[in-house]
């Protein structure tokens, strides 16, 4: 078995009174691609925040190599490796593209020159390549989700948390950005994805679990989960 990058441990997260998050466990290994699917307000977002160090944990433990999450602060994790693609994307809109993948490449220093690092995420992205000196607020929306995405990939991270990838793109950007995602999986980065595209997170992950008001009601082999009629079901609210 690949050694574990990231164990979460019965957590827990709120709102004041809104409980977000109620006793969630997992582990993601290396080289391992899991989804977290579940309609909207399930607790998705919270998931990726507290694991990512952005929202107290009221309660439980998550861990990234090792170093508990609560005592690291979230440019700490992204410098050991794990690297948060937030909702809605986060790239800095009046800034040049290759201007915001510089700005990325310092955030975890290493020997590898910018200009390998660039050429490396070019080479993944072409479309980034040939639009390397507009400004990412210019960019369409796929083109901004592969932006975000190739912020976090220029630091060859060991594990990257994406949040809703696919949120507001059309079916042809959405099949772009998850074509991206394959690749970056079969090169054997670990991925947690949340992800409201049930049919799009299956196809992607290894294994998945169904986030149903901050708790898992079902989990599995991804593959499994696509022709489980209790998906659909959860999503309806009937689980
Ligand atoms: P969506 O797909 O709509 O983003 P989600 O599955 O990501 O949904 P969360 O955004 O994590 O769900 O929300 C989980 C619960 O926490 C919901 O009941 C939501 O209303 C509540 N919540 C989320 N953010 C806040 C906040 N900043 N303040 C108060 N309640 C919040």
């Amino acid at each position: 078995m690949s050694r574990v990058l990231l164990s979460v441990d019965n957590l827990h997260a709120s709102y004041g009174p809104i409980r977000a998050l109620r006793g969630v466990s997992f582990e993601v290994r290396e080289g391992e691609t899991v989804s977290v699917i579940g309609a909207n307000g399930a607790g998705k977002t919270s998931l990726m925040r507290a694991i990512s160090g952005l929202l107290p944990l009221s309660e439980g433990k998550a861990s990234f190599l090792g170093k508990d999450i609560r005592t690291s602060a979230p440019h700490q994790l992204a410098r050991m490796g794990m690297l948060h693609v937030p909702e809605g994307r986060g790239t800095l809109q009046t800034m040049l593209v290759e201007e915001n993948l510089r700005l990325a490449w310092e955030i975890r220093p290493t020997d590898r020159p910018f200009a390998d690092a660039v050429a490396e995420v070019y080479s993944r992205f072409p479309r980034l390549q040939e639009r390397s000196t507009q400004l990412a607020g210019n960019l369409s929306g796929g083109e901004q989700q592969m932006l975000a995405v190739a912020r976090a990939i220029i630091n060859r991270p060991q594990l990257l948390l994406l949040d809703e990838p696919s949120m507001g793109l059309s079916p042809r950007f959405t099949s772009e950005v998850f074509r991206a995602l394959r690749e970056l999986r079969d090169a054997g980065v670990s991925i947690l994805l949340v992800e409201q595209n049930v049919s799009r997170a299956l196809g992607l992950a290894h294994r998945a679990m169904v986030l149903t008001h901050g708790e898992f009601t079902l989990e599995g082999p991804a593959a499994d989960l696509a022709h489980d009629p209790r998906v659909m079901a959860s999503y309806m609210g009937h689980a």
